[in-house]
């Protein structure tokens, strides 16, 4: 068995830094239970290079893992501090100086599902940012799944538990037995919801549209910090309304955004060309202007970033 977990030897587990091989839970945990956080670190002034590593958004982060856990009826064990210090004693033990990605997971208990292990997992990631990165401009072929997206008075999307992954895992999966790159899901209304690890964002007549909370997305911390930015900094309007199928084929351009995609441009929906313009001007934009505030470049969001 390999030592590393992502190429990362070592992570922080229940007050303590552990070999990742050595990060272990019972076989008898109620695991349908457990819940996670997705969340980067940055290199700061260059977001390619070695150097200081900043974490956007951690206090964002940590408000969705509580709510989580909430939700779920589990029992943080820990302060918010005390997982910062965990994450950086994970981040220090790895040597890691370049761009990575942290995944906090909370595992249920066997003999009492309230308590739970805490793990903090972290690894190296290469970023699609900024706009100029060969990577971002792949062509991206996405389809609409013929599966609907988990539903709010079902399983609750708003919670980042695993379990809501097999919905996307099915996605995926169909969507690459049909040759495609991925998929974006319908809600149970039939109205666009989201893709299967990321929000959606379209551009249309100039206005930026993406779906609301009520079309049983996640809450994604980059999704609102996008509808933050994008009217104020780079004066497109942005509207939070229902998008039909019809009209996602419609749009000028269309994105994803999160913690793990980034700002990703989509090439295709069901092999209907997105736009006259891949990559499109707007998403180039706020692609750019995100990897700045990932970066430590732009002063007036400096207070999103945590040191570590
Ligand atoms: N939707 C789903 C299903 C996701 O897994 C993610 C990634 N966490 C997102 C949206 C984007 O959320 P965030 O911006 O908080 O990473």
């Amino acid at each position: 068995m390999s030592a590393a977990f992502h190429g990362s030897k070592y992570c922080w587990m229940d007050g303590e830094v552990v070999e990742t091989e050595r990060a272990l839970v019972s076989a008898m945990e109620p695991i349908y239970l457990g819940i996670f956080e997705g969340i980067k670190a940055y290199t700061q002034g260059n977001i390619g290079d070695e150097g200081k590593l900043s974490v956007f958004s951690w206090d964002h982060h940590m408000d969705r893992l509580w709510r989580s856990a909430a939700i779920d009826g589990l029992k943080m064990p820990y302060s918010r501090d005390e997982l910062l210090d965990g994450l950086k004693a994970a981040v220090r033990a790895n040597g890691f100086k370049s761009n990575i990605y942290i995944q906090p997971r909370i595992w249920p208990k066997a003999d009492d599902p309230e308590e739970v292990h805490v793990v903090i997992p972290v690894w190296k990631f290469s970023t699609f940012l900024p706009a100029s990165n060969p990577e971002f401009s792949k062509q991206r072929r996405f389809m609409i799944s013929s599966w609907r997206r988990i539903s709010s008075d079902a399983m609750p999307p708003q919670a980042k538990s695993w379990a809501n992954y097999a919905n996307s895992h099915l996605a995926e999966r169909e969507a690459k037995r049909c040759g495609y790159d991925s998929a974006i899901f319908l809600d149970n209304r039939g109205f666009v919801s989201e893709g299967t690890g990321a929000c959606l964002m379209g551009v249309r007549d100039g206005r930026l549209i993406t779906p609301p909370v009520t079309a049983s997305i996640l809450e994604s911390v980059t999704r609102n910090f996008l509808l933050e930015f994008i009217p104020k900094e780079l004066g497109i309007p942005a509207d939070v309304r229902d998008i039909t199928r019809a009209e996602l084929y419609a749009c000028d351009e269309v994105f994803l955004c999160g913690t793990g995609w980034e700002v990703t441009p989509i090439t295709s929906v069901d092999d209907i060309a997105v736009g006259k313009e891949y990559p499109g001007p707007a998403t180039k934009k706020v692609a750019d202007y995100y990897s700045e505030v990932l970066a430590g470049i732009v002063e007036k969001y400096g207070g999103r970033l945590t040191t570590i």
